[in-house]
């Protein structure tokens, strides 16, 4: 049997799934096990939404700054060219006006960007 959960909650994915997808604007842009992508998430969108994780824990003393993902999220009806995340992404480049491929870049991690091309 599997179960299949949808949700923004990544302390809910750290808990109970085995493996991961996760989605921008309805593609799947990583897929990894659970343990591989909480460790080495690799696609920006990844990164950013670890990143905005509301935590207590100080940082050297410091209250640590909650960190957001610029931009708005296109509207779902526009149809995008290339990578659907782009506008947002910090690491964008000329390349990503052509839609990436899902590779796979171990046996247990596959990731939708061009920085793994
Ligand atoms: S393909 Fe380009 S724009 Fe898309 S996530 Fe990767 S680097 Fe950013």
């Amino acid at each position: 049997m599997a179960v299949m959960i949808i949700t923004h909650n990544l302390g809910v994915v750290a808990e109970m799934a085995d493996k991961v997808a996760v989605m921008y604007l309805g593609k799947v842009v990583e897929y990894a096990d659970t343990l591989s992508l909480f460790d080495n998430p690799l696609h920006p969108y990844t990164q950013a939404l670890l990143k905005s994780v509301p935590s207590l824990a100080m940082q050297g003393g410091v209250k640590r700054k909650l960190e957001t993902i610029r931009g708005m999220i296109p509207d779902p009806y526009t149809i995008i060219k290339g990578c659907s995340f782009k506008s947002r992404c910090p690491s964008a480049m000329d390349v990503c006006e052509e839609e990436p491929q899902l590779i796979q870049i171990d046996k247990t991690h596959s990731v939708k960007c061009w920085l793994y091309n």
